[in-house]
C-alpha cells in the first residue's frame, strides 16, 4: 500500500513558481501541512491560498534562501508555527547563464549562493528538527546539468553539482537518525525557467530526449511526493533523473 504523507509538515522552497509550486499543490491535496517559502511572498500567499480553498493546510513564507540567518530565523518560526518540520524540499533556484569567458563573478557567486548555499541553509535549519522526532525527509532539486556539465552553465552546474555531494554527505550524517536524503535531477521541464529559452534551444532539447517532449511540474512532484512518503523510506543518497531518458 503506498503510505502518503498525510499529517507531515513540509518545507518547500521556491514554491511560488513552476516546479516549486507545483510540489506545494500536490503535497496540500495528500494531506501535508505545506510552509510554502519563497523571495516573491506575492506568489507564496497564492500558492498556500490555492491549497487553503482545496481545503487543505499551508503557510507562506517570505525568505531569501541564500541569506543564512533569516533561514535559520524563518524555520525556527515555521517549526513554532506548525509544531514540527517533518519534510524539506529545497527547490529554490535560479539561472545565469553565459559562456565561461563572459561570465561574471557576480553570476557564479549569486547562482552557488542560491542554488547551493541556499540548500545547505535550509538543511542545517531543518535537521535539527527532524532529528529530535526521529523522521526526516529532505529532497533537494539538483538537475541533470550536475552530472553531466552544460556549456553556458559553468555556475549553474557547480551549483547542482554540488548539491549531489551535499546530499550524499547530508545522507551518511542523517540516515542514523532515519533521515533520508535524495536528489532528483530533472531534465527539460517547463516553467517559467525554460520559458526563457529560445525556440531553437528548445528544439534542440526535444531531440535529445527520447520521450520528445518536456517533463511537466506535475512529473517531478510525483517523484517528491513518492520519496518524501513512507513508501521510499529505504531509498537514501540518491539522485534520481526525471528526464525523459535524456540521459541514460
Ligand atoms: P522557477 O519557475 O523560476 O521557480 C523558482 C522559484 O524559486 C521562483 O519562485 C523564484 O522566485 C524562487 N527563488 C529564486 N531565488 C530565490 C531565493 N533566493 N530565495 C527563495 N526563492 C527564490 O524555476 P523552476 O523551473 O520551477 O525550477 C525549480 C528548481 O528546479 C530549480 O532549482 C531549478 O534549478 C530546478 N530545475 C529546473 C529544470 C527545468 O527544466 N525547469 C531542470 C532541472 C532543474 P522569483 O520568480 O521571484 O525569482
Amino acid at each position: 500500500m503506498f503510505e502518503g504523507i498525510s499529517g507531515k509538515r513540509a518545507i518547500v522552497t521556491g514554491g511560488g513558481s513552476g516546479i516549486g509550486r507545483e510540489i506545494c499543490l500536490r503535497f496540500g491535496a495528500a494531506g501535508a501541512t505545506v510552509a510554502v517559502c519563497d523571495v516573491a511572498v506575492d506568489a507564496a500567499d497564492a500558492v498556500a491560498a490555492e491549497i487553503r480553498k482545496q481545503e487543505g493546510n499551508a503557510h507562506a513564507y517570505k525568505v531569501d534562501v541564500s541569506d543564512f540567518d533569516t533561514v535559520q530565523a524563518v524555520c525556527n518560526q515555521i517549526a513554532d508555527d506548525l509544531g514540527g518540520i517533518d519534510i524539506l524540499v529545497n527547490n529554490a533556484g535560479i539561472t545565469r547563464d553565459n559562456l565561461l569567458l563572459r561570465m561574471s563573478e557576480r553570476d557564479f557567486d549569486q547562482v552557488v549562493a542560491v542554488n547551493l548555499k541556499g540548500a545547505f541553509n535550509f538543511t542545517k535549519a531543518c535537521c535539527r528538527h527532524m532529528m529530535k522526532s526521529r523522521w526526516g525527509r529532505i529532497i533537494n532539486i539538483a538537475s541533470v546539468v550536475g552530472q553531466m556539465g552544460n556549456a553556458g552553465q559553468a555556475n549553474y552546474a557547480s551549483a547542482k553539482a554540488g548539491m549531489i555531494g551535499l546530499t550524499k554527505s547530508a545522507a551518511k550524517e542523517l540516515a542514523s537518525r532515519n533521515i533520508t536524503v535524495n536528489a532528483v535531477a530533472p531534465g527539460f521541464i517547463a516553467t517559467p525557467m525554460t520559458e526563457k529559452l529560445d525556440e531553437a534551444t528548445r528544439q534542440a532539447y526535444y531531440k535529445a530526449i527520447p520521450l520528445k517532449r518536456a517533463g511537466t511540474p506535475a512529473d517531478v512532484a510525483n517523484l517528491c511526493l513518492f520519496l518524501a512518503s513512507d513508501a521510499a523510506s529505504y531509498i537514501t543518497g540518491q539522485v534520481i533523473r526525471i528526464d525523459g531518458g535524456m540521459v541514460m
